[in-house]
């Protein structure tokens, strides 16, 4: 779909394009290629088709049909679609409907978007390939022998494809940045309890976060502005008045202050160099159009992966523990209960999860609890700090998003410390709880997408879409 989000939502609302034509180019495009790609694990073809000619009936009726509206969406598919099935990629979710809708799906359809389908994910989100899930691997639009990254992959590859403007992600160590930067498009994890998490399901509760995917810096901003703001529903939702972040869209970067991470940088962090080459190249651009850079260090960010990889399994082995064969999806029969539990379980999660579960199970058990999760509680303070302090000298971070372009499908699935190296420069913002955004900054020597990553304090969303404006503008 070339035409971006905000123009489609202007032309719908104007009455100059049916919904249901901008439904029907989007369901043509995934019919045409998605038999390649498998970015979707369900395309909701006729809920569309009604949803948009429900749109179009109130456009003529002279209602206000939202700013997103027509715009058609795909919804990674750990998020809760009312009567649409729910898999996170996993058979343990087999024949599951939610009941409801997670708060930020019901925020979009308000806005009037359309839901055109679930896409595909690393098995509940545990990964940075999307080759962790039960339905096959994404492949990437750019180039069809290589991975999209993930988990959210099938969002990122939805929008990269063209087949819709706009995608939702979670981002729990990078997994809406990294997949953006992989397939070449924008992605943004929100402030930690700026987007409500209800009906999202559960991977690492302390660092999960929803975000968008778009072509464009501002259709991001106006997917954020739909979805971020306050919810009864999530105790962990922040208050705080929400303005909208398109309006800081023009606003240039003149006299910002912007720090390179000097870690994110070095030769340590296996940063590729044609990667770096880029990084350096956005650096250029923003001193160009009037910032101020200079490098800053966040010297605590280097054990980020180490405590990151203690705290997530942690929290998803508690979080997992509700897929029982009880209440959701499937139950594999057995004498008693606690048989029932196994078989269900052993037949139910792939082996990405059950490690994840068995990891985090073991960094929570008496007598490691203080040497592994705690010390990696502590971890997770410092580099805290180090952000607060980096934020007293400047505006916003940049770095790399990801260490390499998109790689070939198979070659690190057996290896997953090689997997987990994908996040290194991610997985910081997401135990701060900061917001941070990937742009597409150019290509590699292989000519596959490259990702810059802009970071910021709590709360600077619409700062880093102002930046990231710079950046698009300054590509084009
Ligand atoms: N790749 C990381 C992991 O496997 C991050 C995943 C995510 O952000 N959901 O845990």
């Amino acid at each position: 779909m070339s035409a971006t989000a905000v123009d489609i939502a202007a032309d719908v609302r104007a009455g100059r394009r049916s919904a249901l034509d901008v439904v029907e180019v989007a369901l043509a495009a995934i019919a045409a290629r998605d038999g390649e790609l498998n970015a979707f694990n369900t395309v909701t073809a006729d809920q569309a088709r009604a949803a948009a000619a429900g749109i179009d009936a109130r456009v003529v009726a002279g209602e206000d049909v939202g700013p997103l509206a027509g715009v058609p969406v795909a919804l990674k598919d750990n998020l809760c679609t009312r009567g649409v099935p729910t898999t996170c990629s996993s058979k343990i979710l087999a024949g599951w409907k939610p009941p409801y809708d997670a708060t930020v799906v019901g925020r979009l359809l308000a806005a009037g978007a359309i839901m055109v389908g679930k896409t595909n994910l690393d098995e509940f989100a545990m990964g940075s390939s999307t080759e962790n899930s039960a339905f096959g691997p994404t492949r990437n639009p750019h180039d069809p022998t290589k991975v999209p990254g993930g988990s959210s992959g099938g969002s990122a590859a939805a929008v990269a494809a063209g087949f819709v403007p706009l995608s939702l992600g979670s981002d729990t160590g990078g997994s809406i940045r990294q997949p953006a930067a992989l397939c070449g498009v924008v992605g943004l994890k929100p402030t930690y309890g700026r987007v409500s998490r209800y009906g999202l399901v559960a991977f690492a509760s302390s660092l999960d976060q929803i975000g968008p995917f778009a072509a464009t810096v501002a259709d991001a901003a106006a997917c954020y502005d739909a979805i971020a703001g306050w919810d009864a529903f999530d105790s962990t939702s922040i208050p705080e008045p929400l303005e909208p972040t398109s309006a800081a869209l023009g606003r240039g970067v003149q006299g910002l202050r912007v720090g390179v991470v000097s870690e994110m940088t070095s030769d340590a962090m296996g940063i590729a160099p044609d990667v770096l080459a880029r990084v350096r190249e956005a650096a250029d651009a923003l001193a160009a159009a009037g910032a101020t850079v200079t490098e800053v260090s966040i010297p605590a960010c280097v054990y980020g992966l180490s405590a990151y990889y203690l705290i997530a399994p942690a929290e998803a082995s508690s979080n997992l523990a509700r897929f029982d064969g009880v209440r959701f999806g499937l139950r594999v029969d057995a004498p008693t209960t606690a048989e029932m539990q196994r078989a269900t379980r052993t037949a139910g999660f792939g082996p990405e999860v059950k490690r994840r579960i068995m990891l985090g199970t073991y960094a929570l058990s008496a007598g490691y609890y203080d040497a592994y999760y705690g010390k990696a509680q502590r971890v997770r303070r410092l580099i805290l700090e180090d952000f607060e302090r980096a934020y007293g000298e400047v505006d916003v971070l940049l770095s790399p998003t990801s260490p390499t372009t998109a790689f070939p499908l198979g070659a690190k699935t057996t290896d997953p410390l090689t997997m987990y190296l994908n996040d290194v420069c991610t997985i910081p913002s997401n135990l701060a709880g900061h917001p941070a955004l990937s742009v597409p900054f150019g290509t590699g020597s292989d000519g596959l997408p490259v990702g810059v990553q802009l970071m910021g304090p709590a709360l600077s969303e619409a700062l880093l879409f102002q930046v990231g404006a710079v950046l698009e503008a300054s590509r084009s």
